[in-house]
């Protein structure tokens, strides 16, 4: 088979024998896939380090096998460099880790999660608020795997009334009626609801309005997001 095409983001990269690396690439097209990069450290190929570092955006060929496995990937080019410094650096590979983490190695269709995990990384240098930026990856990420949160109804009998519980392990919200029979779900104010809420319509773009995220509106928030991680997704 000819080699395809990708563009992907380098989401975690190991050193491999004396002159190659194995890297998780979250491509735009094949989902996530892990790339042997023969001979990329050998000084003769010529092939700059940040074209397998970290954090990069690289366009680069796969060889794809029928199964994914360990497939090679030659000639990677930088596409971005997303070279940050300090919190901002700190910020990304929280967030390179985190994908790695939530989108299985599969392939599927993975146009919307590469572009929200691009824009993001775009929009680092001028984002202030790291906690809101958090908020929204994880919240995306898990809904475009179709992990929830589902926000609209109790998930147990379909109420849009007193909305005021969480279940990680039903993805979403449940009434204060029915929370007394689901012994996961626990109590969240319902404005802070109506923040998630927010976070899942607004456009990335749309972050830097944010200005500041209390330290209770913040554990909540992500409470509510890592216990969905918590019951779904195990590494
Ligand atoms: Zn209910």
């Amino acid at each position: 088979m000819p080699p395809t095409k990708i563009k992907a983001i380098i989401l975690k990269k190991i050193d491999f024998r004396e002159t190659s690396v194995i890297v998780h690439l979250l491509t735009d097209s094949t989902g996530k896939i892990s790339g042997l990069m023969k001979g990329v450290r050998c000084v003769s190929k010529k092939i700059p380090p940040i074209a397998y570092q970290e954090g990069a955006c690289i366009e680069a060929f796969v060889y794809l096998k029928s199964r994914p496995g360990l497939e090679l990937v030659t000639k990677p080019a930088v596409l971005e460099i997303f070279n940050f410094h300090s919190d901002k650096l700190v910020l990304w590979k929280k967030i390179l880790f985190l994908v790695d983490k939530l989108v299985p190695a599969s392939r599927f269709n993975s146009k919307e999660i590469y572009e929200l995990v691009f824009n993001i990384g775009k929009l680092i240098p001028s984002i202030k608020n790291h906690r809101a930026v958090e908020i929204y990856i994880t919240e995306k990420l898990l809904f475009l795997l179709g992990f929830g949160p589902f926000l609209e109804k109790c998930l147990v009998c379909g109420s849009q009334d007193q909305l005021n519980f969480f279940s990680g392990k039903l993805g979403g919200v449940v009434c204060s009626k029915c929370q007394a029979g689901e012994s996961t779900a626990f109590k969240i104010p319902a404005k802070h609801i109506d923040v998630l809420r927010f976070f899942s319509k607004i456009p990335a773009d749309n972050l830097s309005m944010v200005k500041y995220i209390p330290d209770q509106l913040f554990e909540n928030l992500m409470k509510c997001l890592n216990e969905i991680i918590h019951y779904h997704i195990n590494e």
